[in-house]
Formats: structure tokens, C-alpha cells, sequence
């Protein structure tokens, strides 16, 4: 049996792979485009492509495939086999740099919000050779921005990678401000912890909306929930294990860093954390990883669901995106140092993150923002819809003793003079177990907690490595006015950005109501609670600079991203929508007329026999059900109607609004009368598996 070290990576076309099979010049030209972003010639493409496709034969692949992340928020993928006629009626495996580099996906049905004119419906992909090409089911993929003939983004790569290079680009002009010559590029990192549940397929395949909207739409509460928290790091189940084992080995093939796996609070509910690394692979490898998650389920007869509220009554899921900013010589930037240089260095990059949460709260909460995802947000088991940011005591002490020019009353008294003294030692503050927070400092990193279980972390990613390239901007900008004694500046321009930008700091307990009270009343910080309500933010004015700014994201492109999330948005709770009343009028509608009659047959059996029962248990029974069965048809009927009514507008944001303001409240109504009844009806007459068998059946 090979160890893990030996088949690590093994379906990776990565580094080891690189050195060992391409020409030393074609290795260092390939690698200082992964490093440097420069530009790669022709050449160069044809030699590691005729590299990849030897390498990938040998492993029994047959076709390639640009793979890429357009706005649907999965990933895509058209395979062509390698084969190439030769003379002799036979075929040879063929694969050119020209492949390699471009694609041409007829890619017309993907989302473009309008920047796709269908007359120029071809789109083409763009090799993205910071990602390792891979392996998966015999087909060679290779990870590909996707754009239209006009140069548009239409994928989620294209703007993550201008992002990550705004970062780059606006952190080394503040480095090189403050000394540091020696850096050569500085990247965002990011490790991804991944929440999902498991639920026997069997059970799955009776439930019509989880097949078709990935939630349940109904399902009383079972007897048991989360309440004991004796799932939470529990012993794993054998079918889980089992599970999680082979889960393991196919992502750490494919050269993912999968490293951790535990239960999580909900009954069924589990958690994968990789090493974080470079972002762009992080999100390429997050979107691998939910994909392997499902089809690794299939083989145990299980079925891995990623959506954010999966259940009522238990937690959802989510995504806690752990982000750092780091040099090409190792350093991370949000790390606290041992010498007063480091913690200047610290103290300026923590104060871009801070001003840019600030600055940019509506564009984090925006970037969350799903159907899916506004199940969590602000209900009791996921940070609330309001950003803040939680630094603990100590750290935000120290902020305050710049701000004030007063002593930090640490251990011992200190001043704090930037790039004079050092920072006084502080501990990682503990509370940073306190899940409330949406946007926590933990040591060396800040890590984002408002992503739901199925969103590309590419959008959180985007807007957060933009916002903070605009405060490093502004601080660049004013440290090349300064003189000589640069200190002093940067010793103000802490103050400042403390001063200004403190109130986005809470290290208290983010579900408390007096919270969202104080943020929204006292301190001026937006609750944006659903998907309509944030949006169209993209649009306003101080955030289409940002992004038009820093070339992160064109007007044209901001216009139709916008539209995609309100029409996805739409499209999403119109299927739950129709979900719920097909399955109330075709399966839940006659289930409980059915077992209505049988109790009231019942009734007259036994009155027939003996004239003078009562039979009340009976009578009540049929009574109530009678009456929930009214009530589940007249809701249906009235959501079935609020659908007519929403097909009706034609404007994205009026639907959208529609949606949250009609829809949402009256599938609510529908399933609280059918929920009522499932727990009234005899369990062989229910036509679904229950809350109980779902969340307990693995
Ligand atoms: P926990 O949150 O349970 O304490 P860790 O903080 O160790 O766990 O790690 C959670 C995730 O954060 C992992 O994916 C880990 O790789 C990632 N992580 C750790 N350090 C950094 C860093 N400097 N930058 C980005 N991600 C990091
Ligand atoms: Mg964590």
C-alpha cells in the first residue's frame, strides 16, 4: 500500500511534476509567470503542454478540459478527447499550447447578466497556470479564467486574480514606504473550513426538496435536536469514517491539503479544513473539494449536502474563509513581531483591514448574500447580518493607547511610539472561541465567517483583498508625501485610521439583540439582512470606484453581477416555491385526506357497533385535520398565485423584492400548517422520511 507522502499530489500536474519533465528554460520561464505574472510565449506554452498531455496519458487520461467557475457559482468543464487523426487511419494524442492557453466552450446558456449579447454567445477561457492542472475522471483539467470576445469577466477567477494583484500591487508600495526592499510580491492566503451534512440516499431520494432545492422545505422538529451539543466533535459514526477516509485521500491526490475533519454542533453536520495557501488555489481547490464531498458520498450510499440551511431548527451551515496577507519571503504581514519594525509593519497592515471592513461592510455582506445563505445571517447560529470586527482586549487596548497617546496598561505600563517601541506582548486573546463575531482576528490571520456551505469563496475573497488594497492605497499615497521620518506619519496615520474606524470593532457577543441595537442605533453600522436588501450596493457609487479603481471589476461587469445575484436570487425561491406546492397538492394534500378518512371510517365502525361511543379522541382528530387540510390547500393556492403574480414583473430587483416581501412569508405559512400536520398524521401515511430519520439515519 502507498504511504500518503508517496501518492500525495499524484493527479497534480504541480512543481515536482514540473521540474522533473520540463526543459530547465521552459521550467524557469513557466515559473517566473506563476511568480511574477509574466507574460508566457508561445514556445514555452507548447513545451509544458505537450509535458501535460504525456504526463496525463500516462495516467490513463483520454480528454482535457478548460475548467472553469462562471457565475453559477460551480464549476464547468466541455471535454475534448486528445485523439488527432493519423495517416494510417489510426490516432495519435495530440495537445498544443495553443489548447492549452485558450478555449472556446460554446458557453452561451452560462449567466452573463447581459454582457453576452447572444450574436457573440462564445465566451473563451484563459489558461491560469498560478493553479496546477489535475486530473479528474480520466480528463485533464486545466483551471482557466472565462471571459467573453469583449474582454468581460465572466467567471469568479478573472476579478479574484485582478484583486489579488490590486493587494500586491498597493502592499508593496507601503513596504517598499516603510523599508522593506527586499520583497518581491505579497499575497493573500486563505484556508477555507468547509461545514456540510451527510444523509442516507435512500432517505434523500423520498424527500422531492432536497432533490430539487438541496433544503427541506417541510419537516416538523424531531424529539431530538442539537440541544445535548453531543455531536459537536463527537466520535465519528463507521459509515462517516469511512466517509471522510476516502474523502481524504481522493482531495490529497489531487495535491489538496486536506487536513482536518470533525463533527460539528447539528446531528449529520461535519467539517473539513484544509491548510490554508495562495488564494486563487484555495478557491480552485474549494470548489474540487465540495465537488469530490459529493461524489465521494454517491460511493457510500450517502448524499452530502451543502446548502446552507439544510434543516430547520438546527444550525446551518457556513464557511469560515481564514485570511492573512504574506510575502514572497514568508513573512506574514498580520503577524505580530519580535522587533519595532514588525509591529509597525503589523499595526499599519491590521489598520488596513480594519478601515477597509469599515468602509467596505455592505460590499463583505454583499459578497455573502444567496437565497441560501440568508437562512443564517442573524438568526442565532451564524454571525449576524451586521459586519464588525472582533480583535479582543488586549489588541483593541493597544489601539486605544495609540489613538489617546496614553500608556498601554498591559503587564507593565508602555507608550507606544510606532516604530520606536515594540509592541507590548499580548496573548492570543481566547475569547476568539466566541463564534459571534463575523470578521475575527485569531493571532495572525483574520478570518471571515459569513460565507454560506455552497458560495465560491471568490467573491468574499474579491471584495476583501479590494478594500484592503484601498487603504494601503491611501496610506501609500501619504507616506510618499512624507519627508524623510516617515515614523511620525505612520504613527498619525494609525491614530487616525483608530480613531476613525474604531467603531467597527465589538468584541462582545454578536447574537445579542442589544448588539445589533447599539451597531445600528449608536454606532451607524448597516444590517443588510436579506439578498435584495444588499445587492444593489454593488452599484453605489463609493464601491463601483473601488472596484472600477483598483481594475478589479468594470462598470459593464458590476452591472451584470449585480443582476445575476438578484436573478439567481429569484430563480432560487421560485423553484422551493414550486417544489412546495407540487409536493403539498400531489403527496402531502391527499396523505392526510387519506388518513382523515381512515379515522373517520373508523369512528362510524365503532359507532355502528356500539351506537353510544364517543369516540372524541377520533372526532377531534378529524376535526383538526380537516381543518389543517383547508388551510394547506388555501396556502398553497395563495403561493401558487403570489408565483402567477411574480411572473408578471419583468424588473430584476422588483421581483427580488417580491420574493422577500411575498413569496418567502407565504412558504412560510404553507409549512407551518403542514408542519402541524405531519405531527398529527400516522407516520405510514407521511409520505416523506421525517426530521428524525434524516438527521439520525447515517
Ligand atoms: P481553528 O480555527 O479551529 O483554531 P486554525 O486556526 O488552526 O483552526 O485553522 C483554521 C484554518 O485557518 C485552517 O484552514 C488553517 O490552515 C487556516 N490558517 C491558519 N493560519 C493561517 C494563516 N496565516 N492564513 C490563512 N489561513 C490560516
Ligand atoms: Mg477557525
Amino acid at each position: 500500500m502507498m504511504t500518503v507522502p508517496e501518492y500525495f499530489g499524484c493527479k497534480a500536474f504541480d512543481d515536482r511534476v514540473m521540474k522533473a519533465r520540463l526543459s530547465q528554460p521552459v521550467y524557469e520561464s513557466l515559473r517566473k509567470t506563476m511568480d511574477e505574472g509574466a507574460k508566457l510565449n508561445l514556445s514555452v506554452a507548447n513545451a509544458v503542454a505537450q509535458a501535460m498531455k504525456d504526463w496525463a496519458v500516462e495516467q490513463g487520461a483520454t480528454h482535457f478540459t478548460h475548467w472553469f467557475q462562471p457565475m453559477t457559482g460551480i464549476t464547468a468543464e466541455k471535454h475534448d478527447s486528445f485523439i488527432s487523426p493519423a495517416p494510417d487511419g489510426r490516432v495519435i494524442m495530440e495537445f498544443s499550447g495553443k489548447e492549452l492557453i485558450k478555449g472556446e466552450p460554446d458557453a452561451s446558456s452560462f449567466p452573463s447578466g447581459g454582457l453576452r449579447a447572444t450574436f457573440e454567445a462564445r465566451g473563451y477561457t484563459a489558461w491560469d497556470p498560478t493553479s496546477y492542472a489535475f486530473i479528474k475522471d480520466d480528463t485533464l483539467c486545466i483551471p482557466t479564467a472565462f471571459c467573453s470576445y469583449g474582454g468581460e469577466a465572466l467567471d469568479k477567477k478573472t476579478p479574484l486574480l485582478r484583486s489579488m494583484q490590486a493587494l500586491n500591487k498597493q502592499a508593496l508600495r507601503v513596504l517598499k514606504l516603510m523599508g522593506n526592499d527586499t520583497v518581491k510580491y505579497v499575497r493573500t492566503c486563505v484556508g477555507p473550513e468547509q461545514e456540510y451534512f451527510l444523509v442516507d440516499k435512500a432517505l434523500y431520494d423520498r424527500r422531492p426538496d432536497l432533490i430539487f432545492t438541496g433544503r427541506t422545505l417541510f419537516g416538523a422538529r424531531p424529539p431530538k435536536g442539537q440541544e445535548l451539543d453531543d455531536h459537536y466533535f463527537g466520535s465519528i459514526k463507521p459509515r462517516v469514517a469511512a466517509y471522510m477516509k476516502e474523502l481524504d485521500e481522493e482531495l490529497w491526490k489531487l495535491g489538496i491539503l486536506a487536513k482536518t475533519e470533525h463533527n460539528e454542533v447539528a446531528p449529520a453536520q461535519h467539517e473539513l479544513a484544509p491548510i490554508y495557501t495562495t488564494t486563487n488555489i484555495a478557491t480552485d481547490h474549494n470548489q474540487l473539494t465540495m465537488e469530490i464531498m459529493q461524489k465521494v458520498a454517491a460511493r457510500h450510499g450517502l448524499v452530502c449536502l451543502l446548502h446552507e440551511k439544510p434543516f430547520a431548527g438546527v444550525n446551518g451551515s457556513g464557511k469560515h474563509n481564514n485570511w492573512s496577507i504574506s510575502t514572497d519571503e514568508g513573512v506574514n504581514l498580520l503577524s505580530p513581531g519580535d522587533t519595532p519594525h514588525e509591529n509597525a509593519q503589523f499595526l499599519v497592515f491590521l489598520c488596513a483591514v480594519l478601515q477597509a471592513v469599515d468602509d467596505y461592510q455592505d460590499l463583505l455582506r454583499m459578497s455573502v448574500a444567496t437565497a441560501g445563505n440568508d437562512h443564517r445571517l442573524g438568526a442565532n447560529e451564524a454571525p449576524p447580518a451586521v459586519v464588525s470586527v472582533f480583535l479582543g482586549d488586549e489588541l483593541t487596548g493597544i489601539l486605544e493607547a495609540i489613538e489617546k497617546d496614553a500608556p498601554y496598561a498591559g503587564v507593565e505600563p508602555t507608550q507606544m511610539k510606532l516604530g520606536v517601541h515594540t509592541l507590548p506582548r499580548f496573548a492570543r486573546d481566547t475569547t476568539d472561541r466566541n463564534r459571534t463575531s463575523p470578521f475575527a482576528f485569531t493571532g495572525n490571520k483574520f478570518e471571515f465567517r459569513m460565507l454560506g456551505s455552497s458560495n465560491s469563496i471568490a467573491c468574499a475573497n474579491i471584495m476583501l483583498n479590494t478594500a484592503v488594497a484601498q487603504s494601503l492605497k491611501e496610506y501609500a499615497d501619504r507616506l510618499e508625501g512624507a519627508g524623510e521620518d516617515k515614523s511620525q506619519v505612520l504613527h498619525d496615520l494609525i491614530r487616525e485610521t483608530v480613531r476613525k474606524h474604531k467603531r467597527i470593532i465589538f468584541n462582545g457577543n454578536g447574537y445579542d439583540d442589544a448588539w445589533i441595537k447599539e451597531a445600528t442605533q449608536e454606532r451607524g453600522l448597516l444590517n443588510l439582512r436579506t439578498t435584495p436588501d444588499c445587492v444593489p450596493c454593488l452599484l453605489s457609487e463609493k464601491n463601483a470606484d473601488l472596484l472600477t479603481g483598483h481594475k478589479v471589476l468594470s462598470m459593464a461587469e458590476l452591472r451584470s453581477r449585480c443582476e445575476i445575484m438578484l436573478e439567481n436570487y429569484t430563480k432560487t425561491v421560485s423553484i422551493e416555491a414550486l417544489t412546495m406546492i407540487d409536493m403539498a397538492r400531489k403527496e402531502i394534500l391527499p396523505a392526510v385526506e387519506e388518513y382523515t378518512t381512515s379515522v373517520a371510517a373508523g369512528v362510524a365502525a365503532k359507532r355502528a357497533a356500539v351506537a353510544q361511543l364517543s369516540c372524541s379522541y377520533e372526532a377531534g382528530l378529524v376535526s383538526k385535520l380537516s381543518q389543517l387540510t383547508d388551510q394547506i390547500a388555501q396556502r398553497t393556492d395563495e403561493l401558487e398565485l403570489a408565483m402567477v403574480h411574480l411572473g408578471d414583473e419583468s424588473d430584476v430587483m422588483v421581483q427580488a423584492d417580491y420574493v422577500r416581501d411575498e413569496i418567502l412569508p407565504k412558504m412560510g405559512s404553507l409549512r407551518a400548517a403542514v408542519d402541524e400536520a405531519e405531527t398529527l398524521t400516522a407516520k405510514k401515511y407521511w409520505p416523506f422520511p421525517s426530521y428524525g430519520e434524516l438527521l439520525f439515519g447515517v
